[in-house]
C-alpha cells in the first residue's frame, strides 16, 4: 500500500471512530469498546497504545499537541477517561491512581469549617479518609441513615457543603433512593457525589439521576480482572471539572499508562461480566436465602428487602454482592467457615472475574470501630460475598461445602 492510501485509511478510520465516539445515541456495549478511543493516528493501532513517557516534544514554548508532562495529561489514560465517561453519561472523566485518590481529590474542594452530610454505612477507607484526615483539616462529617433521605434535612445548615452517598452500600446492602437524595442537595445547593462501585455504570447512573459528580474505585467491576487498582471521577459540570483537574494535577495522584492501559482492557466487557456476574449473584442468593445455616441475608433482587421498590427503579439488575449473617456463630465459627472454601477466594476487594469471600469486620471494615460498625450490622458473623462469573455449579457447590464445614 502507497503512504498516501495508508494515510488516507488512518484518516478515515479516524473520522470514522470519532463519529462513532460521539454519537449520543451509542448504546453501553458499544460506549464500553469504543468510547474514547481512536486508532493511533501515526500506526493505525486498534488498541490505544500504552504511550509510556512523561514528557512531550514542543515544537517551540508552549506550541504542542496537547499534552505537556503525564502528570496531567497522557493519551493512553485520556482514552480510559473518556471511556468512562461515556459509560455514565457524561461529559468529563478523570481517572487516579486508586479510589481513595479520586475521593481525596474531591474532599480538597472542602474548606475548614465546611460540613458534610454521609452514610452510616460507608466503604471502610471512606470512613477512614473522612475521620482520620479531614477531620484534621476541620471539615465536620455527619454519618447518618441515609434509606429515609428526609433524614438529611435535620442535618442541612449554610455550613453543609457536600453531601457524599454509596448505594448499594457495603457491605449491608441497603439501597438509597438517589433521585430523592439529588434532589434535597439541589434545592440546599449543596455538592452531591455518589459512589457508584458497588453498581457499576453498567447497573446505575446517577448523573441521570442529579448527581453532581460519580466517583468509581475502577479497581473493583470497571477494570474486574484483581490486577490493577486505580480510581474515576466523572461530571457533567465544566467549572466542576476544571477545580478537580486542578488537584489532580497539582496533588498528583494519577495513574501510569500501564494501569490505564489493562483498565481500559478491561472495561470493554463490562457489560458481558456484569451480566454473568448478576445471573451467578441471582443464584447465589436464592441458594442462600433458605439455607438452614444463614440467619440474614442482604441482597436487593429480593422482593422483601426493605428498599427494593427503589433498586427496581434505579438500578437495570442486583449485581453480584450479596452479604450473610451465620446462624448462632461465634467469631471463630466464622473465621472457619470464610477459610474453608476452595473456589472462592478469601481476600479484600470485590467485581473481579473471580469470587471472592471477605470479612468485612476484620477485614475491608476493620478501621470502623467495633460498637459503629455493629449498628448497622458489620456483626463479626457477617460474611460478604462477591459472586464472580464462574460456573454456577462449582460456586454452590463449594458455598455447600464450606458452610457445612
Ligand atoms: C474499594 C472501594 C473504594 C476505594 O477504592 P480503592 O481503589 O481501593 O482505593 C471506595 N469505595 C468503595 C465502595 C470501594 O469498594
Amino acid at each position: 500500500m502507497s503512504v498516501a492510501s495508508y494515510q488516507l485509511c488512518v484518516y478515515l478510520l479516524v473520522t470514522y471512530n470519532s463519529q462513532l465516539t460521539t454519537r449520543k445515541e451509542m448504546k453501553f456495549a458499544t460506549k464500553a469498546i469504543h468510547a474514547g478511543q481512536h486508532p493511533d493516528p501515526t500506526t493505525g493501532a486498534v488498541m490505544t497504545p500504552i504511550y509510556q513517557t512523561s514528557t512531550y516534544w514542543q515544537k517551540s514554548p508552549g506550541d504542542h499537541q496537547g499534552y505537556e508532562y503525564s502528570r496531567g495529561t497522557n493519551p493512553t489514560r485520556k482514552a480510559l477517561e473518556d471511556c468512562i465517561a461515556s459509560l455514565e453519561n457524561a461529559q468529563f472523566g478523570l481517572a487516579f491512581s486508586s479510589g481513595m485518590a479520586a475521593t481525596d481529590t474531591v474532599l480538597k474542594l472542602l474548606r475548614p469549617g465546611d460540613e458534610v452530610i454521609t452514610g452510616n454505612d460507608l466503604y471502610g477507607g471512606s470512613y477512614r479518609i473522612f475521620t482520620k484526615v479531614f477531620e484534621n483539616y476541620g471539615i465536620k462529617f455527619h454519618f447518618i441513615d441515609l434509606n429515609n433521605p428526609e433524614n438529611i434535612k435535620q442535618y442541612l445548615s449554610d455550613k453543609t457543603k457536600l453531601i457524599w452517598i454509596e448505594t448499594p452500600t457495603n457491605p449491608t446492602m441497603q439501597i438509597i433512593d438517589i433521585a430523592a437524595v439529588g434532589a434535597i442537595a439541589k434545592n440546599a445547593g449543596v455538592l452531591y457525589v455518589v459512589d457508584n462501585t458497588f453498581a457499576s455504570p453498567y447497573l446505575q447512573n446517577p448523573i441521570d439521576l442529579g448527581a453532581d459528580i460519580v466517583m468509581h474505585s475502577v479497581t473493583k467491576y470497571i477494570a474486574g480482572h484483581s490486577d490493577v487498582v486505580m480510581g474515576a471521577l466523572v461530571t457533567n459540570n465544566e467549572d466542576l471539572y476544571k477545580q478537580l483537574f486542578f488537584y489532580y494535577n497539582a496533588c498528583g495522584g494519577t495513574p501510569g499508562p500501564q494501569d490505564s492501559f489493562l483498565a481500559l482492557r478491561g472495561i470493554k466487557t463490562l457489560h458481558l461480566r456484569m451480566k454473568a456476574h448478576c445471573e451467578n449473584g441471582r443464584q447465589v442468593a436464592t441458594y442462600l436465602k433458605s439455607h438452614p445455616r444463614i440467619e440474614k441475608i442482604y441482597w436487593p433482587g429480593f422482593e422483601d428487602h426493605p428498599n427494593h421498590a427503589i433498586a427496581r427503579k434505579q438500578m437495570r439488575d442486583f449485581g453480584g454482592m450479596i452479604s450473610i449473617v451465620l446462624k448462632n456463630a461465634s467469631l471463630e465459627d466464622t473465621f472457619k467457615v470464610a477459610s474453608s472454601f476452595q473456589v472462592f477466594t478469601l481476600a479484600e476487594s470485590l467485581g473481579g472475574v473471580e469470587s471472592l469471600i471477605n470479612h468485612p469486620a476484620t477485614m475491608t471494615h476493620g478501621s470502623i470501630p467495633k460498637e459503629v460498625r455493629e449498628k448497622v450490622g458489620v456483626v463479626d458473623n457477617l460474611i460478604r460475598i462477591s459472586v464472580g462469573v464462574e460456573d454456577i455449579e462449582d460456586l454452590l457447590k463449594d458455598l455447600e461445602q464450606a458452610l457445612n464445614s
